[in-house]
Parts: structure tokens; C-alpha cells; sequence
């Protein structure tokens, strides 16, 4: 089972208690740790520009949590967690109140349709690897053989891709 896990977490819209998108994150990690995933780590939140069609600006942030669950339930509870902050299923890279994604899980990999981890979108996207590495630059991708701060270097350099 995993020890930590990595979780990406995004806003690009007000909550009606928790406020703005910087507020709805760190609601957001107060409510995966009152889910009994224990935050051990988490990043500062940074404002993002916004991708695709949705028009506003994200805050995002990773943190890591320890729990002995399986991923499959750690998913569900997530999953659980973005419901609970109003966001509608099926939505994907539109507004959203609140977006929960396991970005990584020690040297596991899990590749089904409902579940892939490490998070199969993660080499190019600075708005995760810019907080995953506050939080776990030593983290090693189990496929790519590379560390978090390794990823991150590479995203920085757009014409060095192979
Ligand atoms: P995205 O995060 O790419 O914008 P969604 O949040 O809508 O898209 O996720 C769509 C589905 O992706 C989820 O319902 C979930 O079952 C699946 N999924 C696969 N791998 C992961 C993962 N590592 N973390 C979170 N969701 C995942
Ligand atoms: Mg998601």
C-alpha cells in the first residue's frame, strides 16, 4: 500500500463559504485531512494562468499525504471531496470549483481507465511540477526514471524535448 501520496489540487472559481480560489484549496486540504488522508506536506498555492476554455485564473497546489488505503479509495474519497465543493461530474477543463488529482504514489503504477498514476498528464504542466516540487523534488517518476525537480527542469526548457 502507499505511504504518501502526491495530490494535485486546483480552483478556478468562488466558493460560496470558502471564497475565492486560494480560499477553496486550502479548504480543500483541510477536508482531505479531515477525510483521514494525513497531510504531511503541502506546497505554497500559486496563481495560474488559465488553461482552455475556462477563462479565469487557477490557484493550484500539491500536498502530500500519508494512508495506508489503497488508491482506488483514496480516488473515491477525492472524487467525494470534489463533490462536496459543488463541482458537477464530467466537467474537464472548464471552470471548476475544485479539481483533486493523484499525481503519484511512491513507485507505483496503476494504469486503468478509471485510474492512472502517475497522473498521465504531469511532464508538461508547470502549474503541478512548480508545487510538486516544493513538496517532493526527490520524488522519482517510477516510468520516466526521473525526480520531480528533474521533470520541472525539463518542462522549463521547451526545445530540449526528445
Ligand atoms: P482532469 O483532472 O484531467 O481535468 P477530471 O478531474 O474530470 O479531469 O478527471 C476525470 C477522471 O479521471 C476522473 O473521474 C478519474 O476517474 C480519472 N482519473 C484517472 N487517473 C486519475 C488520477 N491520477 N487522479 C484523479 N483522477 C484520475
Ligand atoms: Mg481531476
Amino acid at each position: 500500500m502507499a505511504a504518501t501520496i502526491l495530490i494535485a489540487l486546483g480552483s478556478n472559481r468562488r466558493h460560496g463559504r470558502h471564497g475565492r480560489p486560494e480560499g477553496v484549496v486550502t479548504a480543500a486540504i483541510a477536508a482531505l485531512a479531515a477525510a483521514g488522508l494525513a497531510v504531511t506536506a503541502r506546497s505554497r498555492t500559486h496563481p495560474t494562468a488559465p488553461l482552455g476554455p475556462g477563462g479565469r485564473r487557477f490557484a493550484n497546489a500539491v500536498v502530500a499525504v500519508h494512508s495506508a488505503l489503497p488508491l482506488t479509495d483514496v480516488l473515491a474519497i477525492i472524487k467525494g471531496i470534489e463533490r462536496g465543493f459543488g463541482r458537477r461530474g464530467g466537467q474537464r477543463w472548464g471552470d471548476r470549483v475544485l479539481d483533486l488529482d493523484i499525481i503519484g504514489a511512491g513507485a507505483e503504477v496503476v494504469r486503468s481507465g478509471a485510474l492512472q498514476v502517475p497522473h498521465p498528464r504531469l511532464a508538461g504542466r508547470r502549474f503541478v511540477l512548480d508545487p510538486l516540487v516544493e513538496v517532493a523534488p526527490m520524488w522519482r517518476h517510477p516510468l520516466q526514471n526521473l525526480t520531480a525537480r528533474q521533470l520541472r527542469a525539463r518542462a522549463m526548457r521547451p526545445k530540449a524535448r526528445g
